[in-house]
């Protein structure tokens, strides 16, 4: 069984973004320049935002962290993204999900200029990737195929079972695989919570890619001899015998499903830190694509 090692490849595409950072700067360029908006104080969305700042500075991107209040308007929040739309030394930006429920997340995506939407959830740059034209694609997928095409796996012809059909992470990963291209050349089964007998389908998996927020679901016998396992969730549960009281946990139960896998990631360690690989490249892209 070989680790999908998301710390190491994060770490090499971070090294690759800084010098191609370093280039553009000999060369008398601006560095990439990213914003971010965190509405409220969601904990998790603290971590992940300060997450991606940190990476910036280590890529050596200029990076600008806007934080408002939970009691702030949808109105105020199209104010803050017209304004990034229009500033010219933003390269890219995201609005750091799951806003305050006050606040149509649709229409905040709506707003964004579809060239900064370095998350690539803007339906113009979903509707791009899924013909595949030129467009950001969206970061934790994106961080997805990075893994697979640095590990080298072989996705052509292979049968590829998703579990969860979200926006941002199962529907576009099945697109992504399912197009003729390298990563991809699957077929893909999309499952979710109507699909009736799960196990059934992920015992049928060349490569399994599970995002549906339930700690250990998949169980390690569902798992074919030499499968490929991509773990998306990021599940918080109780552990006394930590000093925090909690640790986290992926959707898939590791311990039963990494014996019989040929190549999985293990959580923490990576399907996260790959999406803000991702959503660096994708904002060095945009730099890049502003000329
Ligand atoms: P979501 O909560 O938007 O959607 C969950 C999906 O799972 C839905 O499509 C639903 O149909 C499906 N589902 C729910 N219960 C199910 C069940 N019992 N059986 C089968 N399918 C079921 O999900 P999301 O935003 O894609 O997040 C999924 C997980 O991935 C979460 O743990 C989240 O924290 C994690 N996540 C991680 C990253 C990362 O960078 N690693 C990025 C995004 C999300």
């Amino acid at each position: 069984m070989t680790l999908l090692d998301g710390k190491l490849l994060s770490e090499n595409i971070q090294l690759e973004l800084a010098a191609e950072t370093e280039q553009i700067k000999q060369t008398g360029g601006k560095v990439p320049h990213l914003a971010a908006l965190l509405v409220g104080e969601n904990p998790a969305s603290q971590v992940y935002v300060e997450s991606k700042i940190r990476a910036c500075k280590k890529a050596g991107f200029e990076s600008t962290l806007i934080r408002k209040s939970a009691d702030t308007t949808e109105a105020e929040v199209l104010e803050i993204v017209h304004t990034l739309n229009e500033n010219p030394d933003i390269d890219g930006f995201i609005v750091q999900l799951p806003l305050p429920r006050h606040i149509d997340e649709a229409n905040v995506i709506l707003a964004i200029d579809p060239r900064k939407d370095v998350d690539g959830f803007h339906p113009v740059n979903f509707g791009r990737m899924a013909q595949g034209l030129p467009a950001f694609l969206p970061a934790t997928p994106l961080g997805i195929l990075e893994i697979l095409r640095r590990y080298n796996i072989d996705t052509s012809g292979k049968h590829c079972v998703v579990l969860g059909r979200s926006n941002i992470v199962g529907t576009p990963i099945s697109i992504l695989l399912s197009r003729k291209n390298y990563p991809g050349d699957c077929t893909v089964t999309l499952t979710h919570s109507r699909t009736q007998d799960i196990a059934a389908e992920v015992r049928r998996a060349d490569i399994v890619i599970a995002a549906i927020g339930i700690p250990e679901f998949v169980k390690g016998d569902w798992i074919k001899e030499g499968a490929v396992v991509i773990d998306v969730g990021i599940n918080r549960i109780a552990d006394p015998t930590r000093k925090s009281g909690t640790r986290l946990v992926g959707d898939v139960d590791f311990e039963s499903a990494a014996p019989r896998c040929s190549h999985i990631t293990p959580v923490p360690g990576g399907v996260g830190l790959m999406t803000v690989a991702a959503l660096l490249m994708n904002t060095l892209k945009a730099r890049m694509l502003k000329g």
